[in-house]
């Protein structure tokens, strides 16, 4: 039984096991192809088994003869990239990515072509989008004839979109890539992680809206505490009560997502450790 799926049209996704985070579990490739050409999408695997599989799938297809145009990573994080060099040194085709990506990935993987938002794949049939906000770098692809979006991880279908400033995360522009992409009009998104969301811009949107019912959470547990300020872990306490303390430390990198957002735009300030509502 192959473990190839057609999604959408002209795209396959091979969804295999890599070091994510929970409770995700695997990463999806995508293969694209046009007239007997094609791309990966998400070399993701790290993991030997799994790395096999995708070798052994990509190679099925150029035994068929199809031709290998490149290798695309929507961005630099581990579990997306595993098997970029491997599919490098087995097939020679290159690894393409922004260059936000490329820096980040320096003496990981070696990044051949540059992409960035507007360039085209296959005489522009696919485009591809720089949606920065989880990851500078990142990359979305897009077929507007035929409806889909590659969307890496701006959403998932399994857990969460963490945005951590320490690795680039920014919430404000993540919000606004959000909207973008729904505006656009996303047709079906194919996620990294997880299945394929049929209204993608209603889903684009959902995310919007939660992040901002956060925000006002977290401006809430700023205000709370007036003239004296909020730590983090204290915002975290009071507007991430509804998660189980065991994801606070992650629910804190994103709690300081927002404060910087909310700082950016005016609505509080910070002094030392603590944040102040204006
Ligand atoms: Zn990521
Ligand atoms: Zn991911």
């Amino acid at each position: 039984m192959s473990l190839v799926e057609k999604v959408a049209p002209r795209v396959e996704r091979l969804s295999l096991r890599t070091p994510t985070l929970p409770p995700a579990t695997e990463t999806n490739t995508y293969f694209v192809e046009v007239d007997r050409e094609f791309y990966v999408v998400e070399p993701a695997p790290s993991f030997d088994e799994e790395q096999a599989m995708l070798l052994e799938e990509t190679a099925r297809r150029i035994g068929a003869g199809f031709r290998l145009l490149g290798v695309v990573l929507t961005h630099h994080h581990g579990d997306h990239v595993g098997a970029a060099t491997a599919m490098h040194r087995a097939f020679g085709a290159p690894t393409m990515a922004h260059r936000e990506t490329s820096a980040r990935l320096r003496e990981r993987v070696e990044v051949h072509r540059e992409l960035d938002d507007g360039d085209v794949l296959f005489d522009g049939e696919v485009e591809l989008t720089h949606t920065p906000g989880h990851a500078r770098g990142h990359l979305c692809l897009r077929d507007r004839a035929r409806r889909w979006l590659i969307a890496g991880d701006m959403v998932a279908s399994v857990g969460t979109i963490v945005i951590d400033p320490e690795d680039g995360g920014d919430m404000r522009e993540y919000i606004a890539q959000l909207r973008r992409l729904a505006d656009e009009g996303a047709g079906t998104v194919l996620p990294a992680h997880g299945a394929p969301i049929e209204d993608g811009a209603a889903r684009l949107r959902h995310y919007v809206a939660h992040r901002l019912a956060r925000e006002a959470k977290v401006r809430a547990a700023v205000a709370r505490f007036e003239a004296r300020g909020a730590t983090e872990d204290e915002v975290v306490e009071h507007a991430y009560e509804d998660t189980p303390p065991a994801v606070w430390p992650i629910a804190l990198r994103s709690a300081r997502a927002h404060l910087e957002k909310l700082a950016a735009e005016g609505e509080i300030s910070v002094e030392g450790d603590r944040w102040i509502a204006r």
